[in-house]
C-alpha cells in the first residue's frame, strides 16, 4: 500500500500528526497495535488517571467536606466497580472520537505492529500473524514510552505493577506502597488514599516532584502528608516483590515494608525496541530516545520521530505539538515548538502547574529576576469554593520585566496556567498581565495579583 505518510503509533503524537498531514493534503496512514486509538495518554495515562482523580475527589468531598457547606450526607459508600466503569466509558468514548476524526480526515487506520523494513518501507504484523507491506516517502515514528522498572523490583502485573495496573485495581488495597514521588506516583497514590487505602510513597531524592520549582514542591509536601500520604524521602528501594498474597518492599537502612500492592512509578523510557531502526541506520541514545533535529528528522532520510520517543518532556500536549510541527515542516520547511514554554500539570489536590523557568534554573543561570507571590487564601473565589491552600508565583526579568516563569499550587492550577502560557508566548511582561482586567471573583485574579506583586503592588495581600 502506497501513502504519502505512514505514522507508527496512534497516540497523541501520532494521530494528531496524521490528521494535520491530511489537512495539508497528504494521504496518511496510522499503524497502531492496540485496539483502541489514543495511545498511553488515552488508554492508560492522562485520561483514565484524571477520571479516577475526579471520582475519588468527589468521594472524599462527599465524605468529609460537604458538611462545611451545610450539606449533611449520611452513609457515603464506595462502588468501585461503578467508578471503574465510568472511567472505562470515558476512555471508550474518547477513543471512538479519535476513530471518527481519522475517518473524517480520510486517514487510513491500520491495526497491527509496525516495523521499519528499509528506506520508505513499513511492515505491519497483524494479530493473526498476517503481514502487510506499506510504502511511503515519509514515515513518522510515534511509538511513545513505557514504565521504567528498576533492578530488584519484580513486576508481576498482579500485586507489583505499574500505573497501568493501578488504574484498574479490582479492590481498594489495604496498604499500597508507591515507589517514586513524581507526578504519576502522587496522582495515583492520592486516588487510592482517598478511596481508603493506607498509602506509603517512597522517594529516593530529598524532595518530591523533581524538576518542578523547589518552593512549590516544598509547599506541596506537608499538604500531601496532611492528607494522609506517608511520604518518605531519601528512601532507596532495593527490592519489591510479591510473596504469596502480599508484597514486601525493602529499602536501604529500613525495616522491610509489608503491603498489599506496590505501584512502581519511577519514570518512563522510550519504547524504541524492535522497531527495525537498524534497517534504516538509526541509533538510539543512552536513554533509548531517537535523536532528531529541529525538524524532527532522524539520521535516516524520510524518517521522522516525535513525542515520548524523542528527547524532551514526556507529556501528551508536547507530543501533539511535535506532531503538528513535524508535518508542517515536511510540508513547508518551517516548524517551531518553544520547548521552554511547555506547561506541566500535576493533578493532585491542590493541583500544581508550571510554565517557563523555575527559580532554581534562574539562580543557576545567574539571571537577575524579580518574584511576585500571591496566596489563594487572599483570593475571594478560592474562599467561596473553600479551597484556599497554595499560591501563584511569577518570576520576571529584573531589567525588562518579561515573565520568565509562572508556578502555581492551588485550585484549578492546571487551567490557570493556560493564561500564563499564552501571555509568555506573546512575550508578556509582569505588568502586561497585571494590567489585564480579570473578572471578579475568579481564581485568575490570583495570577494578576502575583504579577502585581512582582513590583510590590499587589492590592489584596
Ligand atoms: C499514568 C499516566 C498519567 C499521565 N498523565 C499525563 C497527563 O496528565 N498529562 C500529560 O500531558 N501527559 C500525561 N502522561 C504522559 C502521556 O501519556 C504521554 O506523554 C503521551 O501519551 C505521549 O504520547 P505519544 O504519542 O508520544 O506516545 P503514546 O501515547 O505512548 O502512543 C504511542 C502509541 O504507539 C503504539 N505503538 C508502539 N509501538 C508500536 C508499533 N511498533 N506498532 C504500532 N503501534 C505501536 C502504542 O500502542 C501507543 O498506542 C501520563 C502517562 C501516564 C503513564
Amino acid at each position: 500500500m502506497q501513502h504519502d505518510l505512514v505514522v507508527i503509533g496512534g497516540g497523541p503524537g501520532g494521530y494528531v500528526a496524521a490528521i494535520r498531514a491530511a489537512q495539508l493534503g497528504m494521504k496518511a496512514a496510522v499503524v497502531e497495535k492496540e485496539e483502541k486509538l489514543g495511545g498511553t495518554c488515552l488508554r492508560v495515562g492522562c485520561i483514565p488517571s484524571k477520571a479516577l482523580l475526579e471520582s475519588s475527589h468527589k468521594f472524599e468531598e462527599a465524605g468529609h467536606e460537604f458538611g462545611q457547606h451545610g450539606i449533611r450526607v449520611a452513609g457515603v459508600t464506595l462502588d468501585l466497580g461503578a467508578m471503574m466503569k465510568r472511567k472505562d466509558e470515558v476512555v471508550g468514548t474518547l477513543s471512538k472520537g479519535i476513530e471518527a476524526l481519522l475517518a473524517k480526515n480520510k486517514v487510513t487506520r491500520i491495526r497491527g505492529t509496525g516495523r521499519l523494513a528499509g528506506p520508505g518501507r513499513v511492515e505491519v504484523t497483524h494479530a493473526d500473524g498476517a503481514k502487510t507491506a506499506l510504502e511511503a516517502p515519509q514515515i513518522i515514528i510515534a511509538v511513545g514510552s513505557r514504565a521504567v522498572v528498576l533492578p530488584g523490583i519484580e513486576v508481576d502485573g498482579r500485586l507489583v505493577g505499574t500505573s497501568t495496573e493501578a488504574l484498574a485495581f479490582d479492590a481498594v488495597p489495604g496498604h499500597l506502597v508507591v515507589i517514586g514521588g513524581g507526578y504519576i506516583g502522587l496522582e495515583l497514590g492520592s486516588v487510592w488514599r482517598r478511596l481508603g487505602a493506607k498509602v506509603t510513597v517512597l522517594e529516593y531524592a530529598d524532595r518530591i516532584l523533581a524538576g518542578l520549582d523547589g518552593e512549590i514542591a516544598a509547599e506541596a509536601l506537608p499538604l500531601f502528608r496532611k492528607q494522609g500520604l506517608d511520604i518518605r524521602l531519601g528512601a532507596k528501594v532495593k527490592s519489591a516483590r510479591a510473596v504469596g498474597t502480599r508484597c514486601v518492599v525493602e529499602c536501604e537502612g529500613q525495616e522491610p515494608i509489608e503491603c498489599d500492592r506496590v505501584l512502581v512509578a519511577t519514570g518512563r523510557r522510550p519504547a524504541t525496541e524492535d522497531l527495525g531502526l537498524e534497517t534504516v541506520g538509526i541509533e538510539v541514545d543512552r536513554r533509548g530516545c531517537i535523536p532528531v533535529d529541529g525538524r524532527f528528522r532522524t539520521a535516516a532520510a524520510g524518517v521522522y520521530a516525535i513525542g515520548d520517543c524523542i528527547p524532551g518532556p514526556m507529556l501528551a500536549h508536547k507530543a501533539e505539538e511535535d506532531g503538528v510541527a513535524c508535518v508542517e515542516a515536511m510540508h513547508s520547511g518551517w516548524a517551531h515548538v518553544d520547548y521552554d514554554l511547555v506547561p506541566a500539570v500535576v493533578f493532585t489536590h491542590p493541583e500544581i502547574a508550571a510554565v517557563g523557568k523555575t527559580e532554581e534554573q534562574l539562580v543557576a543561570a545567574g539571571a537577575a529576576f524579580k518574584k511576585g507571590v500571591f496566596p489563594f487564601r487572599a483570593n475571594g473565589r478560592a474562599r467561596t469554593i473553600n479551597d484556599t491552600a497554595g499560591k501563584v508565583k511569577v518570576l520576571a526579568d529584573a531589567a525588562t520585566d518579561r515573565v520568565l516563569g509562572v508556578h502555581i499550587i492551588g485550585p484549578a492550577a492546571g487551567d490557570l496556567i493556560g493564561e500564563a502560557a499564552a501571555a509568555m508566548n506573546f512575550g508578556a511582561t509582569a505588568e502586561d498581565i497585571a494590567r489585564v482586567c480579570h473578572a471578579h471573583p475568579t481564581l485568575p485574579e490570583a495570577l494578576k495579583e502575583a504579577a502585581l506583586a512582582v513590583h510590590g503592588q499587589a492590592i489584596h495581600a
